[in-house]
């Protein structure tokens, strides 16, 4: 089992880095090899959430009545500048990840995140560079992120019922908004874009359809996300949960898709094309069906915490050692340390947790690690 995972692992960096030009890049090879943890699951993925602010206030995730006029977000000499994330970031990467996303809170809120941006794309090893955004600000940033060397970008819309979707964002923007920034990154030449959307029952479930239409027509992926227990301020509940199974029916039924193989290892959307050929959609089953043995993410803090898992009750800083003049070397120990530890896997383990112990634990909250 071990040998298998870690050939489809090989195969998956060969493939990725392509063979012919492997002989300069062994020696990232070796030691991407090199860290795995407990369940040997490599580092793959990091993940940057640059701010905990966010202008929209998605009840699933900064509900409005907490997240209100009196809550205090990180105030600025605790986030870590543009050259801390980048240092962290550089020596990540030489630990094997390869894929590098931002994400928040909002990052379109970070002032001059294309700076960043321009800054982790000059990192070497690097094989991708994305942001999960909520689009509002998107017009106004989207030539400078893609000058800065951004490749990718996932927009979250969850619906394009107009009252549906403010219910879903706090009234903070209409439908409008976040289309004018999808056809904005069309404009810059980001397609296919990702369109995230989370599914919650009784909410949007009934315009789940209408939805796939509008971006299979776009030739975008559009990915549903089942509701999770993100934080402890969501109120989640099982029984808002779409499953995955069901979402795929509601859209088989109408236009019909066909299951296809995952592009890679660690992929977490379960992929569906579209029978006719054209297009696909994507679910990220995390509630029903758990992906732990595939997670291959770390994820980084607006405070310099790295998380192992979306679930962590807490992180490990890297921002006070690093403020205290670690070295990098101290830096990367501390980091192997942290993978080399990891035993997460709270998906698979959600369903054998009472209600009571779920609600016991103080998970830290989306928001503040990004999804
Ligand atoms: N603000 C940006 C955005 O919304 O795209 C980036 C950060 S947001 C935390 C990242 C993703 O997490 C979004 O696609 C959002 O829909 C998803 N998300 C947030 N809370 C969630 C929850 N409780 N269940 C499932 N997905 C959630
Ligand atoms: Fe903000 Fe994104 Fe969370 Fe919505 S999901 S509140 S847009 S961080
Ligand atoms: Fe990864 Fe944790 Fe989600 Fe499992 S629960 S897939 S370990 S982030």
């Amino acid at each position: 089992m071990r040998h298998r995972r870690l050939l489809q692992t090989l195969a998956g960096l060969i493939k990725a880095r392509r063979l012919a030009t492997l002989t300069p890049k062994w020696s990232c090879l070796t030691r991407t090899m090199n860290l795995h943890d407990k369940y040997e699951r490599p580092l793959r993925d990091l993940r940057i959430s640059v701010t905990d602010r966010c202008n929209f206030r998605c009840p699933y995730c900064m509900p409005a009545e907490i997240f209100n006029e009196r809550y205090r977000f990180l105030p600025k000499p605790h986030l870590l500048t543009f050259e801390e994330i980048t240092r962290l970031t550089r020596i990540i990467v030489r630990l094997g990840a390869l894929k590098l996303r931002l994400t928040g809170g909002e990052p379109l809120l970070r002032q001059d995140i294309e700076t960043l941006v321009a800054m982790l794309d000059a990192i070497e090893g690097v094989d991708d560079l994305a942001m999960t955004t909520n689009a509002f600000l998107l017009p106004q940033k989207i030539d400078a992120l893609k000058d800065a060397g951004l490749k990718r970008l996932t927009i979250s819309l969850d619906t394009l019922d107009d009252d549906v979707f403010r219910l879903m964002n706090g009234g903070r923007s209409g439908v409008d908004k976040v289309l004018a920034g999808i056809y904005a990154a069309e404009d810059a030449g980001f397609s296919p874009l990702k369109i995230n959307a989370v599914v919650q029952r009784g909410v949007n479930d009934h315009t789940l359809v209408g939805l796939a239409r509008f971006f299979k027509e776009r030739g975008h992926i559009l990915r549903f996300i089942e509701y999770m227990d993100v934080g402890n301020m969501n109120g989640w509940k099982m029984d808002e949960v779409v499953s995955a199974a069901e979402i795929v029916e509601t859209i088989n039924s109408e236009i019909p898709l066909s299951p296809v193989a995952g592009n890679y290892f660690g992929e977490v959307a379960r992929r569906y094309l579209y029978a006719d050929g054209e297009g696909e959609i994507g679910l990220i089953s995390s509630v029903t069906q758990p992906f732990c043995g595939a997670c291959t993410r770390m994820r980084l803090s607006p405070e310099g915490q790295i998380f192992t898992c979306l679930f962590a009750i807490e992180g490990t800083s890297l921002r006070d050692p690093l403020r205290v003049g670690a070295t990098d070397e101290e830096l990367e120990a501390i980091i192997r340390a942290t993978w080399g530890d990891r035993i997460d896997r709270y998906s698979e383990i959600r369903s054998s947790l009472t209600q009571d112990l779920r609600d016991r634990r103080k998970k830290v909250e989306m928001y503040h690690i990004g999804g």
